[in-house]
């Protein structure tokens, strides 16, 4: 930094310094490769900052939340030389190892060690290594208004195993941390690993060094949310080709899927998987929705309503020929969400096969099948379940390719105003 900057100077740690990168010589981590076929050969992501010298990644644990972390810190609340206590923490179903978790491409974006470290890194965590997990894997029971109405509309049946008499559905779910294997990264995107880590450190303002300084690590725990998966069923049959798949992976928007907005169809399309996912469970086969924390084609939500005022103010009102377009104007592109590293969970899941894939996108129907695991059905929103203001962004969803049964919407279908006025 010049010495005229007028920055004030980065405020001291506990150390009285700062260090803004660490060396790579003579230091503790330990080695890091990237689908080594055995979690001994693999070794534990380590990104602590309470010792620094063992850290093998670059960023810090919890995606997002890293930042309240260190709010927390800073506010006093929270010592940094805190480790967490994993007693009585271990995962509640077995997944894994599959044989995908040693191949270092059909993974790049999750650990697919990272619910088993206690376990698979006991030693590293008895010498005084900071291990943590980067997943999490528990039982829940979850109960959904549409579900009660399926129970009461004939379509669904309680059958005390998946689907219990009080309308309560049996889940196991699992909460994934995004962890990058940079390399793996820039070869799904097509770019090269120097390029993505400069542009990485140029695009969050300077906030990672070690993207430039330290090319020798070559796992980066990105600021971003993760994804949270709900199994139906038994959890070890999703491995199992031979039993019947029922699949959803959904993009978070929380308008529609929370606070139930219906100029979209992301709600009503998820509990349309969900009630998918437990007739197939109780059919004995397994359902699975993998959701990901990727609000408004992981534009955001600002831009996301932005978009919906430019396409409610427009003249001729809110068309599907220009729903693309009014997002383009805003955001520069129309979908920020890029399926390339959706898969990588499915292989974690060891799925080979999805029987009945609950989506309509093209996108990530190529994604899916592009990664090796074989699509049977598909399955679309059932007509009644589309809200009326939704009916602009599924007019142009299906005219730019997604996956329909019905008629693909015409040059004048498109120009229709069929959304609500903003009054
Ligand atoms: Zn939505």
């Amino acid at each position: 930094m010049p010495a005229d900057a007028a920055a004030p100077p980065p405020p001291r740690s506990a150390g009285g310094h700062i260090r803004l990168t660490s060396h790579s010589a003579g230091d503790g981590a330990p080695p890091l490769r990237w689908g080594a076929p055995t979690a001994a050969e693999r070794g534990p992501v380590v990104g602590t900052t309470t010792t620094r010298a063992h850290r093998n990644v670059v960023g810090t644990h919890s995606g997002a939340y890293g930042v309240y972390r260190a709010l927390a810190v800073a506010a006093g609340k929270l010592s940094r030389e805190h480790r967490a206590d994993l007693t009585d923490t271990s995962p509640t179903d077995v997944i894994g190892p599959h044989p995908q978790w040693a191949d270092p491409a059909a993974i790049v974006s999750l650990d697919p060690w990272g619910a088993l470290v206690a376990d698979a890194f006991g030693a590293h965590i008895a010498a005084g290594i900071d291990v943590r997990p980067t997943i999490a894997v528990t039982k829940a029971q979850v109960i959904l208004p549409e579900v009660h109405e399926a129970i009461f509309k004939g379509r669904l049946v309680p059958d005390g195993r998946v689907l219990l008499a009080t309308g309560a559905a049996q889940v196991t779910k699992a909460a994934i941390e995004p962890v990058w294997y940079l390399p793996g990264v820039a070869e799904r995107f097509g770019c090269s690993e120097n390029d993505l880590r400069r542009v990485l450190f140029e695009e969050t303002g300077g906030m990672y060094p070690e993207l430039v300084t330290r090319s020798d690590l070559e796992v980066f725990l990105p600021p971003i949310g993760g994804q949270t998966l709900y199994i139906f069923g038994d959890p070890r049959h999703l491995s199992d080709s031979a039993v019947e798949l029922t699949a959803r992976v959904h993009d978070e928007c929380n308008g529609s899927d929370v606070f139930g907005s219906d100029i979209c169809t992301c709600r009503p399309y998820l509990t349309h998987a969900i009630e998918e996912c437990i007739q197939g469970a109780q059919r004995g086969g397994v359902g699975l929705v993998a959701y990901s924390r990727k609000e408004g084609r992981a534009l955001g939500e600002v831009t996301k309503f932005l978009v919906y005022n430019a396409r409610k103010r427009q003249v001729g009102g809110d068309t599907a020929d220009r729903y693309f377009a009014r997002t383009e104007c805003v955001a520069g592109v129309q979908d920020m969400r890029f399926q390339e590293l959706m898969p990588d969970v499915l292989h974690w899941l060891g799925v080979t096969k999805i029987h009945r894939l609950v989506s309509m996108s093209n996108l990530k129907y190529d994604a899916i099948t592009g990664s090796g695991i074989e699509v049977g059905e598909r399955v679309s929103i059932p007509d009644e379940l589309i809200p009326a203001d939704a009916q602009v962004e599924m007019d142009a969803k299906t005219a730019a390719g997604y996956y329909t049964p019905g008629v693909v919407p015409d040059v004048e279908e498109l120009k229709k105003a069929k959304g609500r006025g903003l009054q």
